[in-house]
């Protein structure tokens, strides 16, 4: 029987997982099914034991439900835990949580974008959802300097506390300094505006990454016109899904074919 899993989130319906996962199916030879189910925002439990209960196999979890899902989780990875979400969910006997997000990230930086992490000096802006999900991984890669800035200055120092190696100040606080890499982990992106940097943060010889893609955000263009680097986040996103992937079937799909083919389409 063919195995089936599932994005849910609440929207999903423009979610690419469903074609990212069919991509990998086909290039590794897996016979899986991949839907998407629009959860209502107060019906996250039951609509994943109703999957379970018909016999689903795994759950990709996306906005607004990492945190719900990392608590109705039996056991989670580290990785979960460190993040206090989860996005890729295993259902055994019991259901496993993962977060996938982080390594999908550093991978995307690492292989796909080439950039040294191991010396670098990195900020951080924003400590939601997506922000939680990758500081660990980032600290994980050996970055010698993680500033955490947030426009609500407790969200990060709260987070920043959570993970010896990071620390945390508001935007204002930022004048003056330099990074190798900023990473915009807030959503000011997808409401047009910029999540509030000093001028002088973004320069040349730098890499500015928005986790946000498929639209060009007043951040990465900002970024561009100071002769920055400047990256979208559509390589973290498969590069989750590669991960999730493999936490499901056992193989690790190669994702820069599928990353080509969606920036191509
Ligand atoms: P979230 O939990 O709602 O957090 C939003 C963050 O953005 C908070 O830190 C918030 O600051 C900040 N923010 C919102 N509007 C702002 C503005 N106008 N100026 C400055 N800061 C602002 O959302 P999330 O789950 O962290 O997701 C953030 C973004 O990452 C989303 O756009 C999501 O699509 C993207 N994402 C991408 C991937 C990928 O695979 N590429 C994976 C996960 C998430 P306050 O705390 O002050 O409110």
């Amino acid at each position: 029987m063919t195995d089936r899993y599932a994005v849910i989130g609440n929207p999903v319906t423009h979610s690419k997982s469903p074609w990212i996962h069919a991509e990998f199916a086909r290039a590794c030879g897996e016979d899986i099914e991949y839907r998407r189910i629009e959860a209502p925002l107060e019906g996250f439990t039951a609509a994943v034991d109703l999957f379970r209960a018909a016999g689903g196999k795994g759950l990709n979890v996306t906005l607004p439900f990492k945190q719900q899902a990392f608590r109705y989780c039996a056991t989670v990875s580290e990785r979960a835990r460190s993040a206090q979400a989860a996005n890729t969910l295993v259902f055994q006997k019991e259901p496993y949580g993962d977060n996938t997000d982080g390594v999908g990230l550093v991978r995307d930086l690492t292989a796909n974008l080439e950039i040294a992490l191991g010396r670098g000096s990195v900020l951080l802006m924003g400590a939601g959802g997506a922000a939680q999900g990758v500081v660990g991984a980032l600290l994980g890669a050996g970055v010698s300097r993680l500033v955490i800035a947030n426009r609500t200055l407790a969200k990060a120092q709260a987070l920043a506390a959570r993970f010896p190696g990071a620390s945390a100040c508001g935007y204002d606080a930022l004048a003056g300094e330099a990074f190798d890499l900023v990473i915009n982990a807030t959503s000011a992106g997808l409401s047009g505006d910029g999540p509030g940097l000093p001028s002088g943060i973004l320069r040349r010889r730098m890499l500015a990454y928005d986790l946000v893609y498929g639209r060009d955000t007043q951040f990465l263009a900002a970024a561009r016109a100071a002769g920055a680097r400047a990256c979208d986040g559509l390589g973290m996103l498969v590069e989750q899904a590669a991960e999730s992937f493999f936490v499901w079937r056992g193989i690790r799909p190669d994702a820069r074919p599928v990353l080509a083919k969606l920036r191509a389409a």
